[in-house]
């Protein structure tokens, strides 16, 4: 069923503005922010987790996204993500894949600055062919 019901993005960009402060990003120090707003009506957010082996680091929106599902929110309504970039950062392949896991093609995705640069985009800009399953 199709959520009508408006996005506040002011409330999610400043969940991922606060949840950015949390990030843990001692090798890149690239600190990013996400807030996910869910069909329950919660928010969840998430900060990008570093790791020294790099690749076990986690992104803030794949913390965001999979802290949401592990308490049952259900699927993505929108999500907001904040950077210190000009022009804001686009999520990486991972993060938009998880996105359509637990998200519609059509779920908005806005990319902010600490600026207050936004740019909108549908997922279905960002990752036109999400990787699917083979039907049975
Ligand atoms: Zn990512």
């Amino acid at each position: 069923m199709v959520d009508f019901r408006p996005v506040d993005w002011t409330v999610l960009i400043t969940a991922a503005r606060d949840a950015r402060e949390h990030a843990y990003a001692p090798y890149s120090h690239f600190r990013v922010g996400a807030a996910a707003l869910m069909e329950d009506g919660s928010i969840s957010t998430g900060a990008n987790v570093e790791n020294r082996t790099y690749g076990l680091t986690l992104c803030a929106e794949r913390v965001a996204l999979a802290t949401a599902v592990a308490r049952g929110a259900g699927r993505a309504r929108a999500i907001a993500v904040m950077t210190d970039t000009s022009p804001p950062a686009t999520p990486c392949g991972l993060c938009l894949q998880t996105m359509a896991e637990f998200a519609g093609q059509d779920l908005p995705v806005l990319l902010v600055n600490l600026e207050g640069e936004q740019i909108e985009h549908k997922l279905s800009e960002l990752l036109p062919h999400p990787f699917e399953l083979p039907k049975p």
